[in-house]
């Protein structure tokens, strides 16, 4: 029964809870980046936790030889790129964004709203780019060389939210921070949705028997992202959305079957890639030179 309650309650309480910390850390004056720096490490601690506490299956808990990969992606991913990106467009963005302002001769993010409706509107507005490029990124054949470093891991925990490659991950920042600069959205609702999409990521890759019922209607979460690392690929072919179910519920992807991924696992069927991150980080570049498993 406690159990249960947990599985039931952990993600939405924790979501929950971290966006109202964000909201508390914001207005009191803290620094966009180390309210969502903090409040998503407090998150990580919970999340650690409860994969030892329920986890979905007790074998995941078990390191494979990729902590120091994984970790090495999330601090490459989370700390290089978005620097370096940062570094060279986003003072551009900002330039472009005020002449825009002064072009319609008025503010072009409804800042007015409540915050919980402009977080909406952000996370369902930037889904759709990211549901397509994720999509397209399995359809692809070059691109999924690139995203398949994200689908190598053949256990699912929590710091497997960080397994991208680099320019992966570029790919899918792109769609997000373009129409948050350039429309001019708030350090508010910005760090609303970067901690919205941390927690969640990373809950959606956690090794925690989550059991969210209806709210797979609203949120990608474990339950469904599991099917998404199936090794079959048709079951794989499903499930693509990052913060938000609707765009797999328009386009049809949605799927959710009875029965949990426990066939034959998550991972890739037809290769091997390195187990290490700088042989991730060239595996898409000698794609033809690795031998298909
Ligand atoms: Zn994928």
């Amino acid at each position: 029964m406690f159990r249960r309650s947990v599985s039931i309650l952990l993600f939405p309480g924790i979501l929950l809870g971290a966006l109202g910390l964000t909201l508390l850390g914001t207005e009191i004056g803290l620094a966009r980046g180390v309210v969502v720096f903090a409040v998503v490490t407090a998150a990580i601690i919970a999340i650690a936790v409860a994969e030892r506490l329920i986890p979905y299956r007790v074998e995941w808990n078990e390191p494979r030889g990729d902590v120091r990969t994984d970790t090495i992606h999330m601090l490459v991913n989370q700390l290089g790129v978005g620097r370096l990106f940062e570094a060279i467009a986003l003072g551009a963005l900002v330039e472009l964004s005020l002449q825009l302002t002064d072009a319609f001769g008025r503010e072009l993010w409804p800042s007015g709203w409540p915050l919980p409706l402009q977080l909406a509107v952000v996370i369902v507005v930037t889904d759709l780019p990211r549901y397509w490029l994720h999509r397209l990124s399995h359809e692809v054949p070059l691109l999924w060389r690139f995203h398949a470093i994200h689908h190598s891991t053949e256990r699912l925990y929590w710091l497997n939210a960080g397994r991208f490659h680099p320019l992966d991950e570029l790919a899918h920042t792109l769609p997000v921070v373009v129409p948050l600069v350039l429309l001019g959205a708030g350090p508010e609702v910005q760090a609303l949705y970067f901690v919205h999409s941390g927690v969640h990521g990373m809950f959606q890759h956690a090794n925690i028997d989550v059991r969210l019922g209806p709210l797979n209607w609203i949120w990608p979460m474990a339950e469904l992202h599991r099917w998404h690392h199936a090794r079959r690929l048709e079951d794989a072919a499903a499930n693509f959305g990052n913060n938000v179910a609707l765009w797999d519920l328009v386009f049809g992807t949605w799927r959710m079957p009875a029965e949990q991924v426990r066939h034959d696992g998550v991972g890739l069927a037809d290769r091997e890639l390195p187990r290490h991150f700088w042989g991730q980080v060239a595996a898409p570049f000698r794609w033809d030179r690795q031998d298909a498993a």
